[in-house]
C-alpha cells in the first residue's frame, strides 16, 4: 500500500455514538475495560431510548450528555474530569483537526449571522467562529458529518476550515448568543447613532405608533423574539428584566430559581421595554406607575400567554413576565406527582356530585395547576364548569371564566352569588379569602354543586380551622367538605448528573432518620451538568398531604376539635404528611435532602 501524501485522508462519515466516545476514552486510557463495558451497555440503552421516545431534539438525546452523566472517574488516576470538552479534544485528535474552546466574548456575531442560518446551525450543531486566511473557520460537534459539511459549503461562499468544539459550547452560542446578542448589538448601534440618544428616545418612541415600531425597529423586535424563544426553550416560568446603573440584567426563573441569562446596554433595554409595553398595549409614556398587561405568543405551534407587569425602580422600569404555558399549567392528574393511592383518592373526590374540595399551600406551591388539571379532567360537553379567578391564569374554551375585579365591586363573594344563577355544575373559586366567600361556597355545595377552591394554609388539617375562623359553623363544614389537600413543589434531581450522597449524622437527625449502626444513609443529589445549568435539578413534582373527611374526621369537626387532633386522627387513618411524602421522594432518589428541608422545614 502506498501513501501518496502526508495529508491525512479524510475519515469516513460517521455518527457520534456513546460507543464511539467509549472507544476514544478507552484508547486514550481515561477509562478501563470495565468502564468501557458499562459504556457499551449505556450505548444500547441510549439507542433503545432514542428509538422509543423519538427524542424531540438532538439536544435532548445527546451521546455527550449520556457519557458525561455517568460521572466516570478517570482510570489514569490524573483526576481529569471526563466532560464534553475532553470528549471534543479526543474527537479532534481522531479527526486530525484542531480543538477549539469557544470564547463567546470574542465572537463576531455579525459574521456568524452572515455565514450561517440559525436553524441550520442548530440542526447540524456547527457555528462559524472566525475568518482566518480567507477561510471560514467552522466549529463542529461532529467533524465526520460530511453531509453537513457538503450542504454548508455553498452557504459559506468561501473555503472552510473545520475545528472541533464541545457540544455545550456550540449549543450555547446558538441558543444564547446567535440571534439575541446580534440583535442587541445592532440595535445598540442604531440607537446610539447620533440622532437618537437616551434623552430623546422616549420622544422617538412616543412619536411612533405600535405598527411603525414593529417595522422600523426590527432589531429590537428580533431581540425580544429571541429572548422569549430562549425562555420557552429553557423551561423558564418567569423573565425578569431589571435596569441597573450601567446596564440591564435579564434573569429567567427555572424550576423556581432565578438564573442570570443576559446583560444588555441601557439604551437597548429602554427600547426592549417599550417594545414589550407596546405588545401588551400599555401606555409607553407612563413610566412612574406600575402597569400590567398580557401578550399572546406562539411557540412550536402552541399558544403561550405572557402576563407582563412593570414597576418603576431606582434605575428605570423593571419588567417581569410570567409565562403561561398550557403544557405546564395543565397536566393529566397522573402528571402532578401523585402516588398511586393518592391519585385514586383524589380522582374519587372529584367525581362526587357535590361538596367542597380544598387545595392548600402558599403561593407557588402548584395549587393552580392542580385545580386546572382537575377541572380539565372533568370537562365535557354535558357539564357547565364556571370559574372565578383573580386573575384568570389561563383561558380555556371548556370553562366559563370570570375574573374578580375589585375596582368594579366584583369580588369572589359577589361573583359567586351571580354565577349560581348561571346553572353551573362545577364551580372553581380561585381562593377563599373572606367569610362571605366561604359562606357562599358552602351554600353552593349545599345546593348540589361541586366546588373547588384554595386556601393559604400550611397543611390540610389547618384548613378546617381556617373555615371555622371565617365563620362557618362546624356542622356545615363536616357536611360539605369532601377533603382538603395540602401541596408543595419539590425540585427533581437532574437524571443526567444524579449521584449518591451520604447523609451525615446531623443531617439524618434533622429528618428524624436513623441509620443502622455503623452505616450511613445514602440519598441522591445532582452533581450539576450542562442539561441542568449546573443546578443539579431538572423539573419539579408535587408532594401532597391528602385529608379525606370521613366519619371519624367528621365527628371531630362536629365536636369542634382543634387541627392537631384532626391531623393525628387522619394520620392514624393513613394520611401521609407533606414531610412523609417528601421523604418518600428522597428515598426514591427523586429529590434531594436540601429540597426536603427547604420545602418542608425542619
Ligand atoms: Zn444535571
Amino acid at each position: 500500500m502506498t501513501t501518496l501524501t502526508n495529508v491525512p485522508l479524510p475519515k469516513a462519515s460517521r455518527d457520534i455514538t456513546v460507543a464511539y466516545l467509549g472507544d476514544l476514552l478507552h484508547s486514550a486510557g481515561f477509562i478501563d475495560d470495565r468502564q468501557r463495558a458499562d459504556l457499551d451497555a449505556t450505548d444500547r440503552q441510549f439507542r433503545a431510548q432514542a428509538r422509543a421516545t423519538k427524542a424531540r431534539t438532538d439536544e435532548e438525546a445527546s451521546p455527550f450528555k449520556a457519557v458525561t452523566a455517568l460521572n466516570l472517574t478517570d482510570a489514569s488516576g490524573n483526576g481529569t474530569k471526563i466532560d464534553d470538552f475532553l470528549l471534543a479534544r479526543l474527537i479532534a485528535e481522531d479527526a486530525h483537526l484542531q480543538f477549539c474552546k469557544i470564547d463567546p466574548l470574542k465572537l463576531d456575531l455579525e459574521m456568524i449571522e452572515s455565514k450561517i442560518s440559525r436553524p441550520f446551525a442548530r440542526k447540524y450543531k456547527m457555528i462559524p467562529v472566525a475568518i482566518r486566511d480567507a477561510k471560514v473557520v467552522v466549529a463542529m460537534v461532529n467533524p465526520f458529518d460530511h453531509a453537513a459539511i457538503d450542504s454548508y459549503r455553498p452557504m459559506a461562499k468561501q473555503d472552510i476550515d473545520i475545528v472541533v468544539s464541545a457540544e455545550s459550547d456550540v449549543m450555547a452560542v446558538i441558543n444564547e448568543q446567535y440571534g439575541f446578542r446580534t440583535s442587541v448589538t445592532k440595535a445598540e448601534r442604531d440607537l446610539s447613532r447620533g440622532t437618537i440618544d437616551l434623552g430623546n428616545l422616549e420622544q422617538y418612541i412616543k412619536l411612533k405608533s405600535g405598527a411603525e415600531i414593529e417595522t422600523s425597529d426590527q432589531h429590537i423586535v428580533n431581540a425580544v423574539d429571541y429572548l422569549l424563544q430562549h425562555a420557552y426553550e429553557s423551561r423558564a416560568s418567569d423573565i425578569h428584566i431589571e435596569p441597573k446603573r450601567e446596564h440591564a440584567q435579564i434573569r429567567f426563573r427555572i424550576d423556581g430559581v432565578l438564573h442570570e441569562m443576559q446583560r444588555v446596554p441601557k439604551i437597548v433595554n429602554l427600547a426592549v421595554t417599550s417594545r414589550l409595553k407596546t405588545m401588551c398595549r400599555m401606555d409607553i409614556a407612563e413610566k412612574r406607575r406600575p402597569q400590567d398587561g398580557r401578550i399572546k405568543t406562539e411557540h412550536d405551534g402552541k399558544e403561550i400567554e405572557l402576563r407582563v407587569s412593570t414597576l418603576p425602580t431606582a434605575f428605570g422600569e423593571k419588567v417581569v413576565m410570567r409565562i403561561f404555558d398550557p403544557e405546564i399549567l395543565v397536566r393529566t392528574l397522573a402528571g402532578l406527582g401523585f402516588y398511586e393511592d393518592e391519585l385514586k383518592l383524589f380522582a374519587e373526590w372529584i367525581k362526587r356530585p357535590h361538596g367542597i374540595i380544598l387545595v392548600t399551600g402558599p403561593t407557588g406551591s402548584g395549587k393552580t395547576v392542580t385545580l386546572y388539571s382537575a377541572l380539565k379532567s372533568l370537562a365535557s360537553p354535558e357539564i357547565n364548569i364556571t370559574t372565578i379567578e383573580d386573575p384568570i391564569e389561563m383561558v380555556w374554551d371548556e370553562f366559563n371564566q370570570t375574573a374578580v375585579q375589585s375596582k368594579l365591586g366584583i369580588t369572589f363573594a359577589h361573583a359567586l352569588r351571580t354565577i349560581l344563577r348561571q346553572d353551573p355544575d362545577i364551580i372553581m373559586v380561585g381562593e377563599i379569602r373572606d367569610g362571605e366567600t366561604a359562606q357562599n361556597a358552602v351554600q353552593a355545595a349545599l345546593t348540589g354543586h361541586l366546588v373547588f377552591s384554595s386556601l393559604h394554609t400550611n397543611d390540610a388539617s389547618t384548613s378546617i380551622t381556617r373555615l371555622v375562623d371565617l365563620g362557618i359553623p362546624p356542622f356545615l363544614i363536616s357536611s360539605t367538605l369532601i377533603g382538603a389537600m395540602a401541596q408543595r413543589l419539590v425540585r427533581k434531581i437532574c437524571e443526567h448528573c444524579r449521584r449518591n450522597r451520604p447523609l451525615n449524622f446531623e443531617e439524618a437527625a434533622m429528618l428524624n432518620l436513623q441509620a443502622p449502626p455503623g452505616k450511613r444513609i445514602i440519598v441522591k443529589e445532582g452533581a450539576g451538568c450542562i442539561r441542568c445549568r449546573n443546578t443539579g435539578y431538572f423539573g419539579r413534582t408535587g408532594i401532597f398531604e391528602i385529608l379525606p373527611v370521613d366519619n371519624a374526621i367528621r365527628d371531630l369537626v362536629d365536636r369542634g376539635e382543634d387541627f392537631l387532633k384532626i391531623k393525628d386522627m387522619a394520620i392514624k387513618r393513613g394520611m401521609r404528611t407533606l414531610r412523609q411524602s417528601a421523604l418518600r421522594k428522597l428515598a426514591e432518589g427523586i429529590t434531594s435532602f436540601e429540597e426536603v428541608v427547604r420545602v418542608t422545614g425542619i
